[in-house]
């Protein structure tokens, strides 16, 4: 037994691991067991590829591990302090910054690749298709996922870019890669590969550029499976197995993910990332004026409707987590259904910046699971619900999304709060949400406003209601 054939199987192990995590992490009651795997896995992982790579390299075994030691101490000083100070409303943008670091790995591994390979090799065409897909995919990730982090994180407006001619642009970018890799293959040289390289970054800049509003969560998604893809490429170019197996299940598991949140946007895959493509240039209302009086309420009033009400939805938005409002918001439930109260949540799939993100927000606060369900799920009960309480949402709820076809979330599905006998929404100000458009709902009769920091006014509620 040689240290590298240990390094191989400790990877068939962490392979393994990656998938019993990707596994575990598909439902709640198995998210934490699925993390622990993922890290785990990750461990070995790192381990072995250390073992390897003092087993096979050319360099003094001292020169390698001090190489190693350095990368990884960087690595993991950046790493603590980034993850140590992220708020949880920042994960969506440190996702996307985290996946353009995916993207230039490929692209430099994909140049290293191809200047390290002596000259007599480097007519082998698997090899050279394999540095030019690496590169490709890793510089469209990588621009892409610089601008959907400029996006998500505010520093770049939300809006879709709308270039004329943008489809053309699209498939010329195309055209060009192929082209280019035909010049690359038939004549490998640098120069194939450094304009295809300027290509691919213009190309990944402005296919995720084109892309906004509601359609922001496919992209996260999209942008973390071709990730993956780029990681698999640089585990081709590295020979590297456990590159190779990881980056496919990333790859995968975000495809799946981008056709599942399509789904339930309603929106085809292909026009999501051709950026709109066969949408009509022109017709985006984006509404973002006052439509008429909205009413305003007090903590006291609500804490009184609530105290009166039978049933009760509560509908969570990116507001919720920015206030952190799920601690008081899991009291607030807990005291109601003591009360008997019937308490439900209804969870929009895009609530929030980040898939999933006000399910996890729900179970930080040990909200019971049987009382939150899905969109599809609260859709239809509605019309015999008292009161919902829209905490922090904005866009998951607005029906113009079924009213208006000219705005920029008409089609996508949305929680059908209104329908309900009265709706409180909590929000500090009249300012959209994160697609830019006016909510009717704030100007509907049975709707009243509750304007401030949601934390507080829940708080305020539950105070109410203790003493009352
Ligand atoms: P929105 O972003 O539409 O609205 C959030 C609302 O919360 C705002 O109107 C804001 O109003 C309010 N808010 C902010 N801070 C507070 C606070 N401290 N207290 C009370 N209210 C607050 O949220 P939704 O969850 O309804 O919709 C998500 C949007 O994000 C969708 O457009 C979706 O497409 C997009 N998106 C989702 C992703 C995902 O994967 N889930 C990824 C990327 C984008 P005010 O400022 O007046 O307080």
């Amino acid at each position: 037994m040689t240290p590298t054939s240990v390094a191989q199987a400790v990877y068939v192990l962490a392979a393994l691991l990656f998938v019993l995590s990707l596994a575990g992490l598909s439902r709640q009651e198995t998210a934490r067991r699925g993390n622990v795997a993922g890290a785990v896995g990750m461990v070995l992982a790192l381990g072995a590829t250390i073992v390897l790579a003092l087993d096979t390299s050319r360099r003094p075994a001292l020169v390698t591990a001090l190489l190693i030691a350095s990368v990884l101490l960087v690595g993991a000083v950046v790493g603590t302090w980034r993850a140590r100070r992220v708020e949880m409303t920042q994960m969506p943008e440190l996702i996307a910054i985290l996946h353009s670091f995916v993207g230039l790995a490929a692209v430099l591994v994909g140049y290293n690749s191809y200047l390290a390979v002596p000259v007599a090799e480097a007519g082998d065409a698997a090899h050279l298709v394999e540095v030019y897909l690496g590169v490709l995919v890793g510089s469209v990730t990588f621009t892409g996922s610089v601008v959907a982090y400029l996006k998500l994180s505010g520093r770049a407006r939300s809006a879709p870019l709308r270039l004329p001619g943008r489809n053309l642009l699209n498939l010329s970018a195309l055209v060009a890669s192929v082209a280019l890799l035909v010049w690359f293959v038939g004549a490998p040289s640098v120069w194939p590969l450094l304009l295809m390289t300027v290509v691919a970054l213009a190309l990944g800049w402005h296919l995720v550029a084109s892309i906004g509003g509601g359609d922001m969560p496919v992209v996260v998604s999209m942008l973390n499976s071709y990730s993956g893809w780029a990681a698999a490429a640089a585990g081709f170019m590295l020979s590297n197995d456990l590159l190779i197996v990881t980056g496919a299940l990333v790859g995968s598991s975000g495809a799946i993910l981008s056709y599942i949140m399509c789904r339930a946007m309603n929106r085809s895959f292909v026009s999501v990332i051709l950026g709109g493509f066969g949408t009509e240039e022109g017709t985006v209302s984006a509404s973002t004026g006052e439509q008429g009086e909205h009413r305003e309420t007090h903590a006291d009033d609500v804490a009184r409707l609530l105290a009166d009400a039978r049933s009760v939805v509560i509908t969570p938005g990116y507001g919720m987590a920015v206030a952190k409002a799920q601690y008081p918001v899991a009291e607030l439930v807990e005291l109601l259904r003591s009360r008997g109260v019937d308490v439900r949540f209804g969870v929009h799939p895009v609530a929030g910046r980040l898939p999933g993100h006000m399910n996890v927000l729900l179970a930080e606060a040990r909200v019971p699971y049987d009382v939150v369900f899905e969109m599809d799920e609260v859709n239809d009960r509605f019309p015999d619900t008292d009161v919902v309480l829209v905490i922090g949402a904005n866009d998951t709820v607005n029906p113009a999304a079924l009213d208006d076809p000219g705005s920029p979330i008409a089609g996508m599905p949305v929680l059908h709060v209104w329908e309900a006998r009265d709706v409180v929404v909590f929000k500090r100000s009249m300012a959209t949400g994160y697609a830019g458009v006016q909510n009717p709902l704030f100007f509907r009769e049975n709707t009243s406003m509750l304007f401030g920091d949601a934390k507080e006014r829940v708080e305020g509620i539950v105070a109410h209601l203790r003493v009352g």
